[in-house]
């Protein structure tokens, strides 16, 4: 049985109804009409696959329908049923595009033949159809897939290397339309895509994963890349890409997919930062702070040993000297503490605009002549809560690295606003809280990823020896974190650098610390007695000698619980306590409080290396609780005591 449908034209009933008998065995679906207007009227109703019919026919006859149904459907499957001889109408039907004859009377076997060949050619066109609606069908799956793909697809020609392919994902990574990057040539054009590899280096078109693709077969997994923005922003990508073959295995393109990790990566860069922060600064803070207790011994003896001497002594020369190197390297010890967040802090509540005027003098000398300095204020305060001392040296250590950046001269913009910080993908910053912004910025060299990584890591130089400490911007990243700031730093080569700096914004009013400031040689001297609690041997050991030496009574402690003990033992006699803060048993803030159950107006002075968690609350400050930060030196210790024993209560 042929799966085809089948009209018939004959106007004799009798051969009509013999063939029709016939035929049905073998054919699915017959039809039948008795002339060619009647045939005609039913094949444009009914579409049958093959039409076979007679030539003489009244009304219509059989070719003028054939030519009328060529004229609907051209490639309409047509059988004309034709007697021998008839030569006039075989040319008629060879005019009207007729390829099929069967002569009568009609041999069965002949006709159902060509009826074969037409159900066997209809069934390849369907099968064709459905192919090619197959095809159609996945290529609009395939580039719907490719377009909305989040990660980035480039489809690159082979050998030509020529980007076929361009999907949205890739072209935002690139930050590009459409026109200027794809029909390009990755041999001849390279650098359109700015493909770089991570340590910087430009990639050359042999060395990309697609290139190997289509040059070797190899498939690439993987690989850490950036592509460069025309605006010069860095994105870093995973890339894979691998060879597409035709059925020949011939290579025929190659896929690129690109994955953007940019904020994942930075937020790892910045967990990783930040814990390398953290760490050095522990261990420089514990260097630090032991460091100035020797320097305190020292500068302790060496004062004394002086004030001992004749005044035409040769030996005051060395230890002039020695005095000189024990302040420098109690210069150096305090760079440490303020990177390590122990530095003690006299914050006050300032304007930020007037920290920067009055740093403008002192800022033009130090960039020179060569390079502009440009002032950019908010126009109102901006009240902030900070040590201005602190700032000052903030901005002096920017500006100092910004000018040594352009030995050829540029411009140094120092500017201030309020703003949220912008920054994004930083943890712990809420999103629409407004600081204070400090921003300064140059158009120096600039500076590349591997030193950005590492500039705020004290003793890291890019100078030459004796040029650069190193401990510039580590002294900067601690103050701005002392102060609960945050800062944040761009830098493009041969562009320039922008330090962001947010400070928090005054919420509330502090009372400030007062320093009086006197004469150098106005030393005074006392006879009250002083209790004096220091773990550390060396610094109780001077600084009993210069309470001794200067009229004061001292009673020794060496640690918080023997300091309650002995000021048990010596209540009525204890004048003044004289606490370091950090001390193994009970610390001195502790051992104060206690202290001051048992004597309420008792005074004290608190000696610290650094700004523990118990210092720097701002309690502590309010109450104007009296500081001195280590190493303490001799004449100040002494002008302290003396003022906080003079005021009244
Ligand atoms: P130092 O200035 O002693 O080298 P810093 O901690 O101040 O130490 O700076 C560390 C490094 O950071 C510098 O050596 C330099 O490579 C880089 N750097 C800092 N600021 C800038 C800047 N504005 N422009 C270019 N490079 C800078
Ligand atoms: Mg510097």
């Amino acid at each position: 049985m042929l799966d085809v449908s089948l009209l018939y034209v004959e106007d004799d009933l009798f051969i009509r109804n013999m063939l029709v008998n016939i035929l049905s065995k073998n054919v699915r679906e017959i039809h039948t009409a008795e002339n060619g207007l009647e045939g005609f009227m039913m094949y444009e109703k009914l579409r049958p696959d093959i039409v076979l019919t007679d030539i003489r026919m009244p009304i219509m006859d059989g070719l003028e329908m054939a030519a009328k149904i060529k004229a609907l459907k051209k490639d309409a499957p047509i059988i004309v049923t034709t007697a021998y001889g008839d030569t006039e109408n075989l040319l008629r039907a060879i005019d009207i595009g007729i390829d099929s004859y069967v002569l009568k009377p009609i041999d069965k076997n002949k006709l159902l033949r060509s009826f074969k060949r037409y159900a066997d050619e209809i069934e390849l066109t369907k099968r064709l159809q459905e192919q090619e609606n197959a095809t159609v069908t996945i290529q609009a799956l395939l580039r719907a897939a490719i377009e909305q793909s989040p990660s980035g697809i480039l489809v690159f020609d082979a050998p030509t290397g020529n980007i076929r392919i361009a999907n949205a994902a890739a072209l935002s990574i690139r930050g590009e339309t459409n026109a200027k990057l794809t029909n390009i040539s990755m041999i001849e054009q390279p650098e359109k895509w700015n493909f770089f590899h991570a340590d910087g280096r430009r990639y050359k078109y042999y060395e990309l994963p697609q290139s190997l693709a289509i040059m070797n077969g190899s498939t690439v997994k993987d690989v850490e890349m950036i592509i460069k923005r025309d605006s010069g922003e860095i994105r870093w990508v995973i890339a894979s890409a691998a060879p597409v073959m035709d059925s020949k295995n011939n290579i025929v393109a190659s896929i690129l997919i690109l994955q953007d990790i940019t904020e994942r990566r930075s937020l790892a860069d910045q967990l990783h930062q930040a814990q390398k922060m953290e760490a050095v600064g522990q261990l420089t803070g514990g260097i630090a702070h032991d460091f100035n207790n020797i320097l305190t011994a020292i500068i302790g003896y060496g004062s004394l040993t002086k004030n001992n001497l004749s005044p035409d002594d040769q030996n005051r020369l060395y230890l002039d000297q020695i005095l000189n190197a024990a302040e420098k390297a109690s210069v150096l010890t305090k760079s440490l503490l303020a990177f390590s967040r122990k530095q003690i802090l006299s914050p006050k509540q300032v304007n930020l605009n007037d920290i920067i005027l009055g740093t403008e003098r002192l800022l033009s000398r130090l960039i020179g002549e060569d390079i502009q300095l440009r002032m950019d204020l908010h126009n109102e305060d901006i009240m902030v809560f900070v040590d201005p001392g602190q700032i000052e040296q903030v901005i002096m250590n920017l500006a100092t690295n910004a000018r040594d950046a352009m030995p050829e001269g540029g411009t140094l913009t120092v500017a201030t606003s309020l703003s949220p910080i912008k920054e994004r993908g930083f943890e712990g910053v809420k999103p629409d809280k407004i600081y204070a912004l400090l921003r300064i910025t140059d158009t120096g060299v600039g500076m590349d990823e591997m030193t950005l990584n590492r500039i705020f890591e004290p003793f890291f130089t890019t100078k030459e020896k004796g040029k650069g400490t190193g401990l510039g911007l580590a002294m900067v990243y601690g103050i701005i974190k002392q102060h609960n700031g945050y800062i944040f730093v761009s830098s493009y080569r041969t562009k320039g650098t922008d330090f962001r700096i947010y400070i928090p914004l005054v919420s509330k009013t502090f009372t400030e610390a007062k320093d009086n400031e006197r004469d150098e040689n106005d030393i005074p001297y006392g006879t009250e007695t002083v209790l004096l609690a220091e773990d550390s041997e060396d610094v109780r050991a001077i600084t009993k000698e210069i309470l001794l030496n200067h009229g004061y009574k001292v009673i020794e402690a060496i640690d918080g619980e023997e300091a309650i003990i002995k000021f048990k033992a010596n209540k009525e006699d204890i004048d003044l306590l004289l606490f370091d803060v950090i001390m193994p048993k009970k610390n001195g803030k502790d051992a104060y409080e206690q202290i001051r159950k048992l004597k309420p107006d008792i005074k004290a002075i608190f000696t610290s290396g650094y700004a523990t968690e118990i210092l720097s609350k701002r309690n502590m400050l309010e109450e104007g609780i009296n500081f001195l930060p280590k190493p303490v030196s001799p004449n100040i210790l002494l002008r302290k005591i003396r003022e906080v024993l003079d005021r009244d209560k």
